[in-house]
């Protein structure tokens, strides 16, 4: 679907590493570069009239991310990604515990180990268990997908048992928020990180999700310029969420290309988006099936394999110089792994821009590996 859209892309390449990294569009690269080529003035300081373009430039993409994840303008503030995104969360309000799944990423694990707060572990989403043991004040964290095994959980029922506890809810929509239609006021979080580098996005750009009905408990990561109102020699007055939460300059040129990105999304079509996935995992998994491969996959987009005859990374390291770009490790999952009797996983991640070639050159790669 649309390859020629992507620069990167061409015919001797095959990407399937999406989950990590997603390619950009054509329009996306053209964005950050006309804010180096026509209006690269400071946003928000200036008053002059290419100061005055670059924060139009700005809220506009704040706008339209927002509105692209069913949010207002106002619930939105911009990070450097979804780790960035959980930090302000975890930094910002006290919890009494917090709940994880065991596949959650590093970066909704080591934050919460780090600060010394209390972390109850679930093996997997168990909604029965929550509904028995939340309490106010606790926190559930979780992914919508999983970055190692596509698995979709049920945040929506999460979500309302939590409310009816006052517990509070951060998604972790890294690996959801691209892949289709997706709403923050179906799922009706507390709090929604992401990140923009994958969804065809510039890197070093990502956003958090806040509701309204939070935002004054929460307390800004950061501080400094941009955010303040007024200050004196010992105080300073700060301004409301989002902007008291973004001080200091922020990345013009990557929010930009961000919200160009969102256009993009939109111009596709989040269903279709997601039915393509669909379609080519279905066709990915159901080849896999016949060979000598333990298979992990629980929804679309993103499948794990464990070759018997060799490890993941010797397998990747062959898919490379096939031209054959999948990722093999831990996928920062660490935890998933500690059981298990093998140690890594080579992942195959999509997106919009793949398509059943890239699926048959992987397959025709792992059908000979897998016969070894
Ligand atoms: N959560 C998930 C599910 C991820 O897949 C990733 C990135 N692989 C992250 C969090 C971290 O995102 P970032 O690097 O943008 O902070």
């Amino acid at each position: 679907m649309n390859e020629k859209d992507f620069p990167c892309l061409n015919d001797e390449l095959v990407y399937l590493d999406s989950a990590c990294m997603s390619f950009r569009p054509q329009r996306v690269i053209e964005k950050v570069q006309d804010y180096y080529t026509d209006y690269s003035g400071c946003s928000g300081r200036s008053g002059h009239s290419i100061s005055r373009r670059a924060e139009q430039e700005l809220e506009n993409a704040r706008a339209k991310i927002a509105s692209f994840i069913g949010a207002s303008k106002s619930e939105l503030m911009f990070t450097s990604g979804t780790t960035e995104a959980i930090n302000t969360v975890a930094q910002g309000l006290d919890f009494e515990r917090v709940f994880l799944t065991e596949k959650e990423h590093n970066s909704n694990r080591a934050v919460w180990q780090e600060l010394g707060v209390e972390t109850v572990n679930m093996a997997d989403l168990d909604l029965e268990f929550l509904e028995k043991t939340l309490g106010e004040k606790d926190l559930v964290s979780v992914l919508h997908v999983s970055n190692l095994d596509g698995e979709i959980l049920d945040v929506e029922t999460l979500c309302k048992i939590s409310r009816e506890k006052q517990a509070y809810t951060l998604i972790d929509a890294a690996q959801s928020i691209s892949h289709g239609p997706f709403s923050v006021r179906e799922i009706d979080a507390d709090f929604v990180a992401f990140s923009g580098h994958k969804m065809l996005g510039p890197t070093g750009t990502g956003g958090l999700y806040v509701a309204e009905r939070v935002q004054e408990e929460l307390e800004p990561l950061k501080y400094g310029g941009g955010a303040v109102i007024d200050s004196s020699l010992s105080t300073n007055s700060r301004e409301d969420f989002p902007h008291g939460f973004e001080p200091g300059l922020k990345n013009i040129a990557g929010f930009t290309g961000l919200g160009a990105a969102v256009d993009y999304l939109e111009s596709i079509g989040m269903r279709k988006v997601l039915e393509h996935e669909e379609e080519l995992t279905v066709h990915l998994v159901s080849e896999l099936e016949s060979m000598n491969v333990k298979i992990f996959n629980k929804g679309p987009g993103i499948v794990s394999v464990v070759p018997e005859s060799m490890s993941s990374n010797e397998a990747a390291e062959i898919m490379d110089l096939k031209g054959i770009k999948v990722r093999s490790g831990q996928h920062c999952v660490h935890p998933w792994f500690k059981n298990k009797d093998f140690d890594s996983t080579l992942r195959v991640s999509l997106h919009l821009y793949n398509s059943k070639r890239d699926v048959e050159a992987f397959l025709k790669v792992m059908r000979s590996i897998s016969a070894l």
